[in-house]
């Protein structure tokens, strides 16, 4: 067994994490080497693998990391207090917050911190009951100004996919903060977004075989949502393919862009190894009504998701108009189209509940809590 590993495997003997809880690395993929703890609120016990340091409780503390090698070594308020493989602040009342700096980017959090590190990088770990991460979530990927039910769905969708997604397990946390994973932005203060968390406590979207289902969305499908292999390889269950009439007013509903068509023309003859006399000499017009896979012109056909990428269209639902020299594309929508249109979830949830929002967008899904999910695992 390598160091790395061994040094993770102590740190995850030192952790309390359960299905209820979540570890969040903070600041995503930054290679820190330094980061600054700042009491804000509460008391939290700072302790490392050998010893306990003392009780953090006053406005003005602050703990500063160095790594160093596999170790790191930690000040309070300027003095040594040790060098360790690992140092934790664990929150000792309901109200606890710290901000967290690593120089550049700095972040207010709750819960406990853990911070180790790895080949000379710092790792700082936010372990955080996964109800006050989906807050974080909800404000770093919502934002602010939708309706309570709406915050309800979003509130579902971000917590089954943090526990669908664990894509840093071999790092010693589940998820990082960054739209690798989801955008996790710390305390949140906004009442709403409490209230939805609260309001649907520990609820997942579940397929039939219990497992958390991948919760993808997009911001605007354009009036059909479409299965996951017409964007990638795989077909997904639980992503079907649903006409959506709650997003076509929405403000990413409708697009155009225009392109010349001698770029048109050479895209179409490097994609299907034709000459450009061939494109010149046939009506490339495209209609797309409903959505389709591929763009189809004479015996030639061009996977609609290369279109979008190579000219950086907002949606792969368009149509193709040729204008004299130039070409139109009339498109509808903005994103990948699978899963929750999320421009149609907010209008939807208007005069809906958020149970009738996710199953609009999420096909033959059970909503329950994560701990009726463990106890059917068990069979
Ligand atoms: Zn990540
Ligand atoms: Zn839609």
């Amino acid at each position: 067994m390598n160091k790395a590993k061994l040094i993770i495997i102590l740190i995850l003997l030192a952790f309390t994490a359960n299905s209820k809880n979540i570890r969040v690395g903070l600041f995503g993929s930054s290679s820190q080497t330094k980061a600054d703890v700042f009491y804000k609120v509460g008391r939290y016990e700072f302790f490392s693998e050998s010893k306990n340091f003392t009780i953090i409780s006053k406005r003005g503390d602050k703990i500063s990391f160095v790594a160093s090698s596999n170790k790191v070594n930690a000040y309070l308020n300027g003095i040594k207090v040790g060098e360790n493989t690992w140092f934790r602040l664990n929150k000792r009342s309901d109200k606890n917050s710290l901000e967290v700096s690593n120089g550049s980017k700095k972040k207010e959090v709750m819960g406990n911190l853990v911070i180790y590190s790895i080949g000379g990088k710092l790792k700082i770990v936010n372990e955080i009951s996964i109800d006050s991460y989906v807050e974080g979530v909800i404000k770093g990927e919502a934002g602010y100004g939708y309706s309570l039910e709406y915050y309800k769905v979003q509130a579902v969708i971000s917590r089954t996919y943090a526990l669908h997604h664990q894509k840093h397990k071999g790092e010693g946390f589940e998820l990082c903060d960054h739209t690798h994973c989801q955008v996790y932005d710390g305390v949140n203060t906004k009442q709403e977004i409490k209230q939805a968390v609260i309001a649907t406590s520990e609820e997942v979207l579940v397929d039939s075989s219990m497992n958390f289902i991948n919760t993808l969305f997009h911001s605007n499908c354009g009036g059909q949502t479409i299965t996951t292999d017409m964007v990638w390889s795989k077909r997904l269950a639980c992503m079907e393919s649903i006409n959506d009439t709650f997003c076509t007013h929405s403000s990413q509903a409708n697009w155009k862009k225009t392109i010349s068509k001698s770029s048109w023309v050479r895209f179409l003859s490097q994609k299907t190894n034709k000459s450009s006399s061939y494109f010149n000499s046939i009506n490339l017009d495209f209609n797309q009504t409903q959505r389709k896979e591929y763009y189809l012109v004479g015996t030639s056909k061009v996977r609609l998701t290369e279109v979008r990428k190579n000219f950086k269209l907002k949606s792969t639902f368009f149509s193709v108009h040729v204008v004299g020299d130039k070409v139109v594309f009339i498109g509808k929508g903005y994103g990948h189209g699978v899963g929750l249109c999320q421009e149609g979830g907010i209008v939807m949830a208007k005069t809906h509940t958020y149970q009738e929002v996710l199953h609009h967008y999420y096909k033959d899904v059970s909503i329950m809590p994560i701990s009726k999910v463990e106890y059917y695992k068990l069979f």
